[in-house]
């Protein structure tokens, strides 16, 4: 499959298959923190970068052979609004599936009305909100020139007043920077303005292309769950994990996942665990004989281990 991976099981969707739209890596951010590594160059111009109804089809063929999906999710190489059809796809997945369509994106496109207009039908959409100042908006997602704070905030607000299914702000919590008392303070009161359902905070657990970025202690976290709760209930924190069960090819489907992200081995060898119930044996095999594959580096982040894909 080129444009479907997964599913990857998530505490807020379940059984979720991702779905990337996008040639790596485009985006319209660099956030300090992007699992992807840096933005060697922006992508700022929306387009259809593959055709629509190929990536229909894989994601209708997928859901048919695996009816544990809750969520088809559209996440990925990048900003995935940036896809220009996304609107499409949804609508058509509407006409076929029951099954809810999530949207994970940065929201830099928000201001725009035909992006909005394209994601009105998600069931839920996710934009990142790390900031509630320029300075530090600046500082965390280092955007393209043109995409300033002030038009991220307003096509979140104007989002907010035309969509009717849940958005679920996203805010990524750095030691130090966006979780201060006062950071805090700028960040809830542009929530209270944007309305989102829920705030689901997120924490840098995979290998960040700045040294900067650090998890927030403890004491930073429950700071950020108290101050932001005054706008909107807050999800903490949500980890994801691998289901590798009924993959019909390992080392591809592992592959898969981290072209998109890197994949934290406990978590990988918990999911060959579930593959192969009271075989450890094969369960070290198959992670040895993935690692021969050449396609990763193993890199270590704080007291967990990674398995990188290697690009060309
Ligand atoms: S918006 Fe997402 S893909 Fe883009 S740089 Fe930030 S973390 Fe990476």
């Amino acid at each position: 499959m080129k444009y479907v991976f997964g599913p990857v099981s998530s505490k807020r969707l379940g059984q979720s298959l991702g779905v990337d739209l996008l040639p790596p890596k485009s985006c319209t951010w660099n956030c300090i923190y992007c699992q992807l590594g840096r933005t060697k160059q922006f992508v700022t111009e929306r387009s259809e970068f593959f055709p629509k109804e190929d990536i229909l089809k894989e994601i209708v063929e997928a859901i048919a052979s695996n009816p544990s999906i809750d969520w088809v999710t559209f996440v990925g190489s990048g900003e995935t609004t940036l896809y220009q059809g996304i609107g499409w796809i949804i609508h058509e997945l509407k006409q076929r599936t029951e099954i809810p369509v999530a949207v994970i994106t940065n929201g830099s496109l928000l201001h725009l009305p035909e992006v909005r207009a394209e994601l009105l039908e998600a069931d839920a959409v996710l934009p990142s909100l790390n900031a509630g100042s320029e300075e530090l908006y600046n500082r965390i997602d280092r955007p393209a020139a043109g995409f300033g704070f002030r038009q991220h905030i307003d096509g979140l607000r104007q989002f907010r007043e035309e969509y009717s299914g849940k958005l679920w702000v996203e805010v990524m919590l750095i030691a130090g920077l966006n979780d201060t008392e006062a950071a805090l303070e700028d960040l809830v009161s542009v929530l209270a303005d944007i309305r989102p359902d829920t705030v689901h905070l997120v924490v840098p657990n995979r290998p960040a292309p700045e040294s900067i970025v650090a998890m927030p202690e403890e004491e930073g976290v429950a700071r950020a769950v108290f101050v932001l709760s005054r706008a909107a209930p807050v999800v903490h924190p949500v980890k994801g994990s691998m289901n590798l069960k009924g993959a019909a090819d390992l080392l591809e489907a592992v592959t898969a996942i981290a072209v998109r992200h890197p994949v934290q081995e406990r978590e990988l060898e918990g999911a060959l665990l579930e593959c192969f119930p009271e075989e450890p044996g094969a369960v070290r095999q198959a992670m040895e004989s993935m690692l021969a594959s050449g396609r990763f580096d193993k890199v270590k982040q704080g007291t967990e281990l990674y398995w990188v894909f290697k690009s060309a």
